[in-house]
């Protein structure tokens, strides 16, 4: 089959698409890429000679539990959590293991990583036509950072398993039966309920994850299909810290709609006096102090950027650092140095406009907004 009808599409759909697709090579096999949301096909779909690999669909989200779980289930639900780190798609295409950023560009570092971490191969030996999905989360993280107890640097927990082709998903149970028994660390399992215990339960599950500053969760139809997220106060906040520590890189695409699920689930949570203004407050700080830390930081002639640090085995760094070079990222290096024959690289990814913007507002440069 040619691929636009392997894709469902037509020859003209296909057509209009082609010009937005990208060209990599990665280690002698050739493939094609979506990187950006296009309505006819999934962002990271991946086009190999032979193989598709579907693009890991967008999530929507309810502002509200208790209305927005009835108008979007049917009848039962899954609730796991949600982690906050980035998101990574596993195949094994024509016998080579890729793993996937969400934009479709294989990722040598993680290709590595998960190859030494997980027994990809007896899975796909199982399951040869699909995508594993999952998030790697932790501290040690070159793209998306966050604490957890539970991981000292960085790990994989899978959250899906979809059909590589039609990008179909698998049901909960069967997909957490398969990574089960093949050792491969999943995402928490919250529970199965019918809505009106899900609507019941859902705020004390949040509030648990709240406390412990994680990110939230996705409910799903237990067939795996119609995932729905909702995101903890501490998530939306962290979320505003790290945009408003680049204001002018990340401040102003962030900020509406985190400050709308904030004011909603303070609503929804029936916050009064003392803790709304607590929300308000704590919401306040991480907006305004990310920003005065980072222009003090400017204006102590440093330069500010995003901050992440791996470790791993050498060869794993640096097809990373090429990796970012390739991509044309300026990276900084912080520091690096050897622990226990792994290599432990501190650098800062260059952002340009909160840099530029600060020292130019520093300096008196006169502005209209
Ligand atoms: P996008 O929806 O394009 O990925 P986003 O940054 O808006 O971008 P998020 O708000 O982080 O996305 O929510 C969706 C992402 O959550 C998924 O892409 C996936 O990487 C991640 N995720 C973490 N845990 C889960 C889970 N249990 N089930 C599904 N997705 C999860
Ligand atoms: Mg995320």
């Amino acid at each position: 089959m040619d691929v636009p009808s392997r894709l469902g599409l037509t020859v003209e759909e296909f057509a209009s698409l082609e010009d937005h697709l990208k060209r990599r090579t990665y280690e002698g096999t050739s493939y094609r890429f979506l990187p950006d949301y296009r309505s006819s096909l999934e962002k990271g779909t991946v086009i190999f000679e032979d193989t598709i690999i579907r693009g890991f669909p967008k999530i929507p989200r309810t502002l509200v539990l208790e209305t927005g779980i009835p108008r979007h289930f049917d009848e039962r639900l899954v609730a796991e959590e949600k982690l906050n780190g980035y998101n990574v798609r596993i195949a094994r295409v024509e016998g080579d293991m890729f793993a996937f950023t969400r934009s479709g560009l294989i990722c040598p570092f993680t290709t590595y990583v998960v190859e030494q971490m997980l027994e990809l191969d007896a899975f796909f030996d199982d399951h040869p036509a699909v995508i594993l999905c999952g998030e790697m989360i932790g501290p040690e993280n070159p793209y998306t950072a966050h604490h957890y107890p539970e991981v000292a640097s960085l790990a994989f927990r899978a959250f899906d398993i979809r059909d590589r082709s039609s990008g179909e998903p698998y049901p909960v149970k069967e997909r957490r039966g398969w990574c089960d028994d093949h050792d491969i660390p999943q995402t928490a399992y919250l529970g199965e309920f019918d809505l009106d215990t899900a609507t019941d339960r859902l705020p004390s599950i949040i509030d648990e994850l709240e406390r412990e500053q994680r990110e939230g969760v996705v409910l799903r139809d237990p067939d795996g299909s119609s995932p729905l997220k909702y995101t903890t106060s501490s998530a939306n906040q962290g979320d505003l810290a790290f945009a408003y520590s680049l204001p002018f890189d990340y401040g102003q695409a962030f900020t509406f709609r985190r400050l709308i699920r904030e004011a909603f689930q303070s609503h929804e949570w029936d916050e009064e006096g003392d803790e709304r203004r607590e929300r308000a407050q704590a919401l306040g700080e991480a907006i305004l102090l990310s920003m005065t830390d980072t222009i003090e930081t400017v204006d102590d002639g440093e330069r500010v950027g995003e901050q992440h640090t791996v470790r791993s085995d050498p060869e794993a760094i640096d097809r990373l650092l090429d990796h970012f070079v390739e991509q044309g990222l300026t990276i900084d290096i912080e520091s690096d140095r050897h622990e226990n024959g792994q290599r432990v690289v501190t650098f800062t990814k260059r952002v340009q406009r909160t840099n530029d913007k600060i020292d130019a507002y520093l300096d008196g440069t006169i502005v209209d907004i």
